[in-house]
Formats: structure tokens, C-alpha cells, sequence
């Protein structure tokens, strides 16, 4: 054996903390249910699915959405489950007339076309395309000097502040990625600005990344990324109904009620109609990190490059068609163990959603076909197809609000997919169910390596590591620690706003490419450069299907708070760094100020504006938060002590149990939600409020110490150490039950 094999032999040591939820009388049964499932989905069936789904562009409100819906719910009762559409009216536009022109000091459209390519078929399905655009910008129309401001982020504002630069009346140029794309316009918005260009430069995923399509899999010069700029980390789903289903179509609508719109005209453009504009940008050089991979020198403007901006939209209430199909539970038909995947896209969209929608629906079959062999849930499962998750997560909104009270008492998990690709496993999710997700990840076989899932995720792990103590962690601790969950597809209102336990799984890293959200993401694309043969399409449904199956049948949920006392207690060591650093940033900053450092150092040559002092970070009282942490961990020791003995469990006890599982994730919410958005409840993670897709933990003292809300701070400190405390109380009380 050499050094590699002593090493990997190593790494199978760890001891999962097992919270399997069988007992063994029905153990054995279960796990003979869970091989046959795992044997039955197929890559031929799933690359079929794959084809059908994507054949056409299947936007929200286009035909061919509709007939997808129909095709999926005639999949679902050909394999025996009782399925129905639900359909909702939210807020939607498609764009009437889209302009973009530079009118001095030399004269340049945009084409805002993507062009089809030889030898990819669907390219050129022209007539049936969104144009390129940005949903749920509003309406406008405006002539100003355009200014770049990198990823149009609050930190590059800031800089721009130090080179003496103010985007108010300007355009802002910005470029995609670092963040949910609808917060540059939200920060440009805030910053005076009154248009916003977000074009994808070719460093990101273009030529500078590898090959353009279609010789590579990377973005070509016209490819442009559609995509939602709705304020989603204030709320997600209808921009007209925040809280409520749209489940019925009303006669008019107000659009001053959607205040998720943004503030500014929005619109997408690619590398080939950014670079003229770049080039016709003069003023200091764009700082060294701001650069891109266009062959000019990035200047930051403000002109002498003007633009003229032109959006409008045609705004109506468009039906959303989710298909829910559904197993009732032989036993406990009133707890619902949920699983979800998109199926609207915003043009063919094989990778994104299809790769995982037609996952799911080959789970659905196999799902099917075991209960045809005798198979009978002891919980409901509900597989649930949602449409129009890229304007903004609308079906899975607009259903969950619909049937809040009802999932709050009887949800037990959600199980969300959306892109899938060849690689790596990808989990986040409710730390309570991180034990469950390593020992189903030990149970699905890697199509490429022919080792456990679980194995290769966790060598991954190890490799990305950036610290010797990350490193340790991931090799040693028993369980692969999963993260936190942001947004960016359909867990979002089950987690965030309802408070039910969500996983979000998904395979990747070994594709690549820049056809997100164009034209270029079909089944040409992704038959040639993705999951090819659709084997980790089979893995997906093999490991979503077995977590499923095992919520469904187990006697004793297999929850776990191991998990999240240790993530608890590490986010709770990560807000006390962050207020330390920033306390440190701002005493060296004043101190600069005070000593003439900037003016000092300042070359005459390029201007720049030294800073105004900081207020200086006052000392917060974290112990509540401490204290909150260590009451968890010690609930959590004792309910792991006293699961081991739950075999004795019947009948209403194990009943009650489990109920109170249902409800832990929700403990970690407030009514009240979020300081600055109500709509989101929970108080360990939410979307940050300036990155949108990434998790903030902590997220109200988190915020209040990066915006600077000093005086805020003690008290969302106070409210987040009382919902852990909640929990702690809460896992106290199921140790009770199980004793
Ligand atoms: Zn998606």
C-alpha cells in the first residue's frame, strides 16, 4: 500500500454519529427498500427526460412551460402517483423595447442579441426566445456618463469614494458575479445612480476562463446572462403578494405595491456590447483587482462615454404552473417529507433546471415502481415541480405561502435540487440534519471513482481546505460539516420563512462553462461538455431518493443537534472576530487620518480623497449569545445520550417525539423576522442583505456590525440568543420525552 492508500484508509476511520432512525426490528426492511430504490434509476431514462424538457425555450407564461407542466404531471400518474397542477398569478414582465447606445464621444449600439451557433440545433430557435434581460427591472429611460464600478458592490463604492468619484445621475457599468445580481442595482440605486448596464466579462466565464462555446464550454463574445434583479433578500416570490399566495388571478394590480422592483433601469449585456464602452472610458485606471480579461485598460470614467438606456416592459399577473405529485404515508399520513426541483428555465435551460428536474422525475419512476412492488411510506412524500423559480423563486413562493399553516404542521423536511453537473457532491442545509446526509452520502456510489459519495466529498473537502485546522476538521471529525443556506432556488421560503429543516443537494466542479442563463445552456451544450452521459444525473436521484426514503420510514426522525451546536458555536466565534477586526480597521484608520498618512503618501498624479474618521466600534456584550451556545450543546449532548435507548419508544411517545423534531427548526426563527425584512424568520442564517445568494449567519448581529448600526447590536444579539436558546429548550424537552 503506498502513501495515498495509507492515507485514504485513514480517512474511512471517523465513526458516524449514527442517528439512523431505525429500529431494528424494521432496519433490516428499510434498508432492503433502499437498495432496491437505488438500483432502479437509469441514465438512458434521465438523458430522455433531459431532452424532452429541454427541446424548447420554457420561460414562465410560454407554451412550451405549459406543455412541460403537462408532460411531467402525465409522468406522474403513468407511474402511479396521484399528482394535480397547482397554478398561481404573480407579477411577471417580458420586455417591450430594450435600448442600449452610446451617443458620444463616439457613436455605438448594442446588438443585445445572442447568436445561434452551428451544430447546436436549438440556438436558433430564435422566435420562441426571451430576449436577453433583466426581470423586474422597471420601466425607464436615461442619458448619462457611464462609470464602471466593478461588481457594484458596497465595498467598491467605497472605493470609489477614495478616488474622488460620485456615481450620482450616472450609469453605472457593472460586472456580473460576487453577489446575487439584483444587489448591484440595488446599491447602485442607493448610491444616486440612475441606470445600471451588468454585462459578464470574459475573466469570469469567458475566453480568460477556457474555451468559448462551441468549441469550449465558456461564454462567447455575444452570451449574455437573463436573470432576476428583484430585491430578493427582502423577500422572495410574487413582488406583489409578499406573504400571501397569488392563488388566484386578479382583475388589476398596482405596481407601486412590488417592492421588490428595483429603483433604476436594468439590463444584461455581453463582453462583445461591454467593450466599446470600456474602451470609451477614460479617468483613473480601474484599481488592479477590478480589471477583467478584455484587452484594454479599465478605466473607471465617469465618461466621456455617455450611454442611453432604454427599457420597457410589458407587465401582467402570469400563471405559474407547479406540478405536485404525491405517496400518502401508510402510518403517519399528516407528516410530509417534501423534495422539489424547478422545471421553467429561462431559455432551453438543460442545465439549469433540467438536470435536476429530470433527476427528480426518474426518482418519481423509481419512487413509483416500488411502491408497485409493495412499498408503503409510513410518511407522505410530496415531489413537488416548480415553475418560474427564475424570476424569483415564484411557484415554491407562492405554494408555501398558500399552504403555510398546514406545513408548518406537517412538513419534516424539504429536499431542494435545481443545476446538476459530473463531480462533487454540493450540500447545504439545517445543521440537524448534517448526520443524515453523511451516512446517506456513505450509501451512493461515485459514478467515476467507484467510491462512496461520502469518501470522495469528504477528500474534496480536505483538498479545498485552506488551513491546517480545516484540514483536521475535515479529516477527522466524524461527520463532514455541511454549510449554512443562502438563496438562489426554492428551499429559500421553506427554511427562511416558514422555518422547515432544508437540504439543498446538488453534484458539480467538474463541468465548467459560462452558459448560465443563455441561449447556450441546452441539451447541445451540455450533451457535450456537462454530465454527458447523465451518470451523475443517476447519482442525484439515487441520493435524494435514499434521504427521502429514509425521513419517510424512520421510527425516530433522524434529526441531530450535534451538528448545529457546532456550527452555533463557530458562528458565534466568527460575529466576535468580525467585531474585533472592524474595531481594529477603524482605530488604524483614524489613526492614518490623525497622522496626515493619506495626504502624505497621496500622488499628485492620481487624485485621490483621503477618508473622513470613522466612528469607533464600541465593545458589544456577546454573552448572551455564549451562554445561549453552550446551553445548546449541552441539550444536544444529552438528547444524543438518550436516542441511543428510543428503542423503547411506542406508540404516542415516539409521536411526540418526532413532532417536536418537526418543530426545531423552526425554534431558530422569530416571528417578528428579520430587523430590516420581516419576511425572513430565521435568526442563525438568512441571504446576506448585500450578497443576497450567500449566507449570513447570525445574520441580524452579523449586519448591524457591518453596517455600522452600532447601537442595534446588543439587541439583535439579545433576539438571536433566544432563538437558540428556544431551540435549546426544545431538545431538552424531546430528551425528556425519550427517557
Ligand atoms: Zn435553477
Amino acid at each position: 500500500m503506498n502513501n495515498k492508500g495509507v492515507l485514504a484508509a485513514a480517512l474511512l476511520v471517523p465513526a458516524l454519529a449514527s442517528p439512523r432512525g431505525f429500529f431494528p426490528e424494521s432496519a433490516k426492511e428499510e434498508t432492503r427498500w433502499e437498495e432496491r430504490y437505488r438500483s432502479l434509476p437509469d441514465s438512458k431514462v434521465i438523458r430522455e427526460n433531459a431532452r424532452v424538457l429541454s427541446a424548447e425555450p420554457h420561460h414562465v407564461g410560454s407554451p412550451y412551460d405549459e406543455k412541460n407542466a403537462r408532460w411531467i404531471l402525465a409522468k406522474f400518474r403513468e407511474f402511479g402517483l396521484d399528482a394535480s397542477i397547482e397554478t398561481f398569478y404573480p407579477l411577471f414582465s417580458t420586455p417591450k423595447e430594450r435600448l442600449v447606445e452610446m451617443i458620444e464621444p463616439v457613436r455605438f449600439r448594442a446588438s443585445l442579441a445572442e447568436t445561434p451557433v452551428e451544430g447546436d440545433p436549438t440556438s436558433s430557435q430564435t422566435a420562441e426566445q426571451l430576449p436577453t434581460y433583466n426581470v423586474y427591472s422597471i420601466d425607464g429611460d436615461v442619458t448619462a456618463p457611464l462609470v464602471y464600478v466593478n461588481y457594484g458592490l458596497p465595498d467598491d463604492y467605497e472605493k470609489l469614494d477614495s478616488l474622488g468619484i460620485d456615481v450620482r445621475g450616472k450609469i453605472v457599468l457593472a460586472r456580473y458575479g460576487a453577489s446575487w445580481r439584483g444587489i448591484k442595482p440595488k446599491v447602485a440605486a442607493e448610491h444616486g445612480a440612475i441606470g445600471c448596464l451588468i454585462y459578464s466579462d470574459p475573466h469570469d466565464d469567458g475566453y480568460f476562463a477556457g474555451d468559448v462555446y462551441p468549441k469550449g464550454p465558456y461564454r462567447p463574445s455575444q452570451g449574455v446572462q437573463r436573470g432576476s434583479v428583484s430585491d430578493g433578500p427582502l423577500y422572495a416570490g410574487d413582488p406583489l403578494t409578499p406573504g400571501v399566495g397569488a392563488d388566484r388571478p386578479r382583475a388589476s394590480f398596482d405596481l407601486a405595491d412590488a417592492k421588490t422592483l428595483t429603483k433604476i433601469p436594468v439590463l444584461p449585456i455581453s463582453y462583445g456590447d461591454a467593450r466599446p464602452l470600456l474602451e470609451a472610458l477614460a479617468g483613473p485606471v480601474a484599481p488592479r483587482e477590478w480589471r477583467g480579461g478584455l484587452p484594454l485598460t479599465y478605466h473607471v470614467g465617469p465618461g466621456p462615454a455617455k450611454v442611453h438606456l432604454k427599457v420597457a416592459f410589458d407587465w401582467r399577473l402570469t400563471p405559474v404552473h407547479d406540478v405536485i405529485a404525491r405517496i400518502n404515508g401508510s402510518t403517519y399520513p399528516d407528516e410530509w417529507v417534501i423534495q422539489g426541483n424547478h422545471h421553467d428555465a429561462w431559455v432551453n435551460g438543460t442545465n439549469d433546471p433540467v438536470s435536476g428536474m429530470s433527476a427528480l422525475l426518474e426518482e418519481a419512476r423509481a419512487l413509483g415502481t416500488l411502491v408497485k412492488e409493495g412499498w408503503r411510506p409510513r410518511r407522505t412524500v410530496l415531489l413537488c415541480v416548480w415553475d418560474g423559480e427564475e424570476p424569483g423563486l415564484l411557484g415554491s413562493t407562492e405554494w408555501a405561502e398558500t399552504h403555510a399553516a398546514e406545513l408548518q404542521k406537517k412538513a419534516v423536511v424539504y429536499i431542494n435540487s435545481d443545476s446538476n453537473g459530473p463531480g462533487f457532491f454540493n450540500v447545504s442545509g439545517s445543521h440537524s440534519l448534517e448526520a443524515l446526509v453523511n451516512e446517506v452520502a456513505s450509501e451512493v456510489e461515485d459514478p467515476e471513482k467507484k467510491i462512496p459519495v461520502a469518501r470522495r466529498w469528504r477528500l474534496r473537502r480536505v483538498e479545498e481546505a485552506k488551513t491546517a485546522e480545516e484540514r483536521r476538521d475535515y479529516r477527522e471529525r466524524a461527520n463532514v460539516r455541511i454549510g449554512a443556506l443562502g438563496s438562489g432556488s426554492d428551499y429559500t421560503t421553506f427554511v427562511d420563512h416558514l422555518g422547515i429543516a432544508s437540504l439543498n443537494y446538488g453534484f458539480g466542479g467538474e463541468g465548467g462553462g459560462g452558459v448560465y442563463h443563455s441561449i447556450y445552456d441546452d441539451f447541445a451544450w451540455y450533451t457535450r461538455f456537462s454530465d454527458t452521459d447523465f451518470a451523475y444525473g443517476r447519482t442525484l436521484a439515487q441520493t435524494a431518493g435514499t434521504t427521502v426514503l429514509r425521513l419517510a420510514d424512520a421510527d425516530l426522525l433522524p434529526f441531530d443537534f450535534a451538528g448545529t451546536s457546532d456550527a452555533v458555536a463557530k458562528y458565534v466565534k466568527e460575529v466576535q472576530a468580525l467585531a474585533k477586526e472592524r474595531r481594529e480597521a477603524a482605530e488604524e484608520r483614524n489613526r492614518r487620518v490623525d497622522e496626515g498618512l493619506f495626504e502624505a503618501v497621496a500622488n499628485p498624479k492620481h487624485p485621490s480623497v483621503a477618508p473622513a474618521k470613522e466612528t469607533p466600534v464600541p465593545a458589544f456584550d456577546f454573552s448572551p449569545l455564549e451562554k445561549a451556545s453552550s446551553s445548546l450543546a449541552d441539550a444536544a449532548k444529552d438528547f444524543e445520550a438518550a436516542r441511543a435507548g428510543a428503542e423503547k419508544l411506542r406508540g404516542s411517545s415516539l409521536a411526540r417525539v418526532n413532532e417536536m423534531l418537526r418543530r426545531a427548526e423552526r425554534a431558530l426563527t422569530r416571528e417578528e423576522g428579520l430587523p430590516r425584512r420581516p419576511w425572513f424568520k430565521h435568526y442563525v442564517y438568512a441571504p446576506g442583505f448585500y450578497t443576497g445568494y450567500d449566507v449570513k449567519t447570525l445574520p441580524a448581529v452579523r449586519e448591524a456590525i457591518e453596517e455600522k448600526q452600532y447601537a442595534d447590536v446588543d439587541a439583535n444579539v439579545k433576539r438571536t440568543a433566544e432563538a437558540i436558546e428556544n431551540l435549546a429548550a426544545l431538545v431538552r424537552e424531546a430528551t425528556a420525552a425519550l427517557r
